[in-house]
């Protein structure tokens, strides 16, 4: 019902001249709008649902942002907090980009420097440079090798059919599944669909080196880009013990700081929703030194509720950027 209701919003905000006006009736306030991967995804053969959008499309993005909003830093966010001359009289944007992906550099970054527009990057230490393929890649990456087949959670945790006819979407559903399972890593839910649907042989040889290198991050850096902490291994926060979380936390900043010879003010919650982080997270964002934290839930972020460690961004997945914000 819920996704009826927003096919029908949708429907009707772009069957109406109603859409173009919709930008000049937002609230005040702090937009952030989150991005991960740039590109074709349909050349890609890993997870292709945490495309944002194209290059051609991000540029329109950041036209369109910038008409519509004053565009700050991270660090312009962090000052204006702190002095309290953050004006709600206005509506800021904040572009974040979460996981460090190679395409940031080579497809957003041209964008971003050409329209003179400040980003920040959060960046997994351990993905950077590396050759690593994360789980929700590799996951994907399987899955599509058993396009027409039923695939089994693991325990009693029932199956996904893998539709030949909208394989992407049932790819979808079963690595949204799997991050939900109780009691269950996502590593683990891996490692079951490893063991029981092996990869055939001819699609073992993958691509590598899929995210950006410490060079390409300190290039960014050199021409006003920002970098932020995505921790180290990109755990869901709430799924790991007390130890492991200040670890990743702490650490992350810690090493970014050493690498780049500055302070790293944000971090990123991975995956960043509700029940992916909890109040722990929080608190160790504050105690590690951080001025600012983001989840992913979307909302504007108004003045008296102003979610200094829980800052919500808009998740940017539609072709169209105010269906980010609107559905
Ligand atoms: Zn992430």
């Amino acid at each position: 019902m819920k996704e009826f209701g927003k096919r029908i919003w949708r429907r009707l905000l772009s069957h109406t001249k109603l859409y173009k006006l919709l930008w000049y009736f937002l609230p005040n306030g702090v937009y952030v709008f989150n991005y991960h991967r740039i590109g074709s995804k349909e050349e890609c053969i890993y997870d292709r649902t945490i495309f944002s959008c194209d290059a051609n499309t991000f540029d329109q993005h950041i036209k369109t942002i910038k008409s519509h909003f004053t565009i700050i830093s991270c660090q312009q966010l962090a000052q204006l907090l702190a002095t309290q001359e953050l004006s709600f009289q206005q509506r800021y944007a904040v572009i974040t980009f979460d996981d460090g992906y190679q395409d940031n550099y080579t497809m957003a970054f041209p964008v971003l420097k050409k329209h003179q527009v400040p980003a920040i990057f959060f960046l997994p230490v351990n993905f950077i440079g590396s050759d690593y393929i994360p789980w929700w890649d590799q996951m994907a990456h399987l899955l599509r090798q058993h396009s027409g087949q039923v695939i089994h959670f693991p325990g009693n945790h029932g199956e996904q059919w893998l539709d030949p006819a909208e394989l992407e979407q049932s790819i979808h559903r079963y690595i949204h599944k799997a991050k939900r399972l109780p009691n269950l890593s996502t590593r683990e839910v891996l490692q079951y669909l490893q063991k029981n649907y092996p990869l055939p042989a001819a699609a073992l040889h993958t691509e590598t080196s899929i995210f950006m290198d410490w060079q390409q991050a300190k290039d960014m850096l050199q021409h006003g880009m920002e970098m932020g902490s995505h921790t180290i291994h990109h755990p869901i926060l709430s799924e790991v013990d007390e130890n492991t979380q200040r670890y990743e936390i702490t650490e992350s900043k810690k090493q970014l700081e050493q690498l780049f010879e500055q302070e790293v003010i944000a971090l990123a919650y991975p995956t960043g929703r509700k029940k992916c982080y909890n109040a722990l997270s929080v608190q160790l964002a504050q105690e590690a030194g951080y001025q600012l934290a983001f989840s992913n839930e979307p909302g504007i972020n108004r003045k008296a509720d102003f979610p200094r460690f829980e800052i919500h961004r808009f998740s940017v997945s539609h072709h169209d950027i105010k269906a980010s914000i609107f559905c």
